[in-house]
Formats: structure tokens, sequence, C-alpha cells
């Protein structure tokens, strides 16, 4: 086997094990393998391996990348602070984008003939230049991405702080999940890196 095969094999071991030991079915987890900074040719390696899902933090790095892969069936996820003049270029070749943390890049992805899924993030730290919405503004938010054209919101994302034991940090988010279901029931996943 081959060392990246090796180490996606312990990656693929962990999370059935994680899932197991919170009783959850492994199939319903999705591992999004993050290849910013890796080049297009490892990503082809990966996707020899099963691997569907990828993502990226860069439109430039990002849009390279899917272009030259087009001829695979892959899932980009965009996961990386987005500035609204890019929004659409991203939208071409994303399938999910998950840092939307304000109203107007909402408006900046919005169309009336397609629609994307997406997820808003949340800044779980008090460093307000990190990505993702301050909890406190989180509701206003998922309240306008629902009611815009073309985002099918699915739920929250967030990235765990440096600091802070993931998973207290991730605790907080599942409680954030619970209360913007509120606004929007079905926007029950979870984007956690
Ligand atoms: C890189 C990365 C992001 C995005 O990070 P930015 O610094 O906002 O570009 C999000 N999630 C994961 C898992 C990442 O590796």
């Amino acid at each position: 086997m081959s060392d990246l095969a090796g180490r996606l094999a312990a990656v693929r071991d962990g999370v059935a094990d994680a899932a197991r030991v919170a009783d959850r079915d492994p199939a319903s987890i999705t591992t999004i393998v993050v290849t910013k900074f890796h080049p297009a040719s490892l990503v082809r390696e990966l996707a020899s391996l099963g691997v569907r899902d990828f993502g990226e933090n860069r439109h430039q790095e990002a849009a390279a990348k899917a272009a030259e892969l087009v001829d695979l069936d892959l899932t980009w996820h965009f996961v990386g602070q987005l500035q609204g003049k890019k929004a659409r270029q991203v939208r071409s070749y994303a399938r999910v984008i998950h840092s939307i943390d304000r109203e107007s890049l909402a408006d900046a992805l919005a169309s009336s003939d397609s629609n994307v899924d997406c997820f808003v993030q949340v800044n779980l730290t008090d460093d307000a230049a990190r990505g993702g919405v301050e909890p406190a503004n989180l509701d206003a938010l998922v309240e306008h991405v629902v009611a815009t054209r073309g985002l099918t919101l699915l739920g929250l994302m967030a990235v765990a702080p440096l600091g802070e034991e993931p998973r207290r940090a991730f605790a907080r988010v599942r409680e954030l999940s619970d209360r913007i279901r509120l606004t929007a029931p079905d926007a029950d996943e979870l984007s956690m890196g």
C-alpha cells in the first residue's frame, strides 16, 4: 500500500471509530480532504483511492485544480474566506460553499436559475479577522440566507480555534445548530474542521 493510501486508511478508520463511539452511522459522515497548497496530481491520486470530496480555500488555486481535473467526477467544497467579487466564479465549480459569513456574500451568490448548497460559518474566536459570523449575529444571517434565492442552507461550519480543545468548541457549534433550526429547520448539518 502506498504511503498516501495508508494515511487515508488511517483517517477513515479514525472517523469510523469516532462514529461508533458516538453511536452514529459512519455513512452519515462525509470526510472532506482539504488539498490547499497541494498539487492537482495529489488530488488525482486521492481520487483513484476513492476520495470524491475535496476542500479548497483560495479561488485561484481551486479554479485551476477544478479545471485541470474536470475529467473526474469530484465534489469541490469552498472552505475559505470569500470576496464578493469572486463569488460567482466560485459558484461555477464549487458544489458546496462552507464560508458564508455576511449578508453581502449571500447576496453576491444569489441566483434565480440554479441552487448551490452552503453553510454559514461561525467564528468561535474573539478575533473578528478570522472567518465567520459572531454568534450574536448568527440568527439574522441565517434568516437572510434562507430568504436568498439560489442558496440551500445545509447547516453551520466552524474551524476549531487554536488554544481550545476542539471537542469543547464544537459542542458550542452543536448548541448554535439547535438554535438556528428554529429559523431553518432543515439546516441540520455540521461542517467542522
Ligand atoms: C484551510 C481551512 C479552512 C479555511 O481557512 P481560511 O484560513 O479561512 O482560508 C477551513 N477549514 C479547514 C478544515 C481548513 O483546512
